[in-house]
C-alpha cells in the first residue's frame, strides 16, 4: 500500500501517519523529519533548506524530489510507504508519479485555519525520533519526554503563531493544488480532521477500509 497524507499544518498527518504505521507495517517517511535530521547534522542541504524553513516556506522542488528519491530507495520502502508532507506543490506530485510511484489512496485531513493556530501552540516533538504530541490532546506519559523513546520533547519554531499562518497561506496556494491534482486521479479521499484524534483515525480507517 503506497499513500499519501496531505493536510495544513498542524492537521494531524504525523500522529495519523503513527496510527497507520501500526496498522500497516510500513514505513512513514516525513520530509519535514528528515530535513530536521539534516539541519541537526549540519549538512550542506540542511543549510540550504534553512532559511526556508524558519519563514515558513517550501523548500525549493528540486533540492526535496532528489531527497525524496534516495529515501524511497532503500529496502523498507519495497512493500510500501505512508507520505507524510510530500507532495506539497504539484511539481512534486508530477515528479514522484515520474518516479513510477503508483501510489493507491490520498488521503487528505481537512481542516479549520484557526483551529489549527489554537492546536500549534500545544504541540510538541520528540528531538530524537520525531513523534509528536499535544499539551492538552495527546499527553506524553511524563512531562517534556517522549513516551517512545525518552528523548526531550520541544516546540518547533515554526509552530509560533506568526510562522504558523505563514504556513498556512503556503498551503492553500501551493499545496490545496495538488489534491486537485489526485482528485483528478480518482483516488482522492477527503477526511474531516476536526474532531478527536481517535475519531479521525476511525474515519480515515474506514475510508481506507481497513478495521481497527
Ligand atoms: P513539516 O514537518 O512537514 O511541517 O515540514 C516543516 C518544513 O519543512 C516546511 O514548512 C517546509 O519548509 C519544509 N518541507 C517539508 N516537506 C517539504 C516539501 N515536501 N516541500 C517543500 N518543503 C518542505
Amino acid at each position: 500500500m503506497k499513500l499519501i497524507l496531505i493536510g495544513a499544518p498542524g492537521a494531524g498527518k504525523g500522529t495519523q501517519a503513527e496510527k497507520l504505521i501500526e496498522k500497516l507495517g510500513i514505513p512513514s517517511i516525513s520530509t519535514g523529519n528528515i530535513l530536521r535530521e539534516h539541519l541537526a547534522k549540519g549538512t550542506e542541504l540542511g543549510e540550504k533548506a534553512r532559511g526556508y524553513m524558519e519563514s515558513g516556506a517550501l523548500v525549493p522542488d528540486d533540492l526535496i524530489v532528489d531527497m525524496l528519491k534516495a529515501r524511497l530507495s532503500k529496502p523498507d520502502c519495497e512493500k510500501g510507504y505512508i507520505l507524510d508532507g510530500y507532495p506539497r506543490t504539484v511539481r512534486q506530485a508530477e515528479a514522484l508519479c515520474g518516479m513510477g510511484a503508483g501510489i493507491d489512496r490520498v488521503v487528505s485531513i481537512e481542516t479549520d485555519d484557526e483551529a489549527i493556530i489554537r492546536r500549534m501552540s500545544g504541540r510538541r516533538v520528540c528531538r530524537d525520533c520525531g513523534a509528536s504530541y499535544h499539551l492538552l490532546y495527546n499527553k506524553p506519559e511524563k512531562d517534556g519526554v517522549c513516551s517512545k523513546c525518552g528523548g526531550p520533547l520541544y516546540q518547533r519554531d515554526d509552530d509560533k503563531e506568526e510562522t504558523v499562518r505563514a504556513r498556512l497561506s503556503v498551503f492553500h496556494q501551493q499545496t490545496e493544488p495538488v489534491k486537485a491534482y489526485y482528485e483528478k486521479e480518482g483516488i482522492l479521499l477527503r477526511i474531516d480532521g476536526m474532531a478527536e484524534i481517535p475519531v479521525v483515525t476511525k474515519r480515515i480507517f474506514d475510508a481506507l477500509g481497513l478495521s481497527e
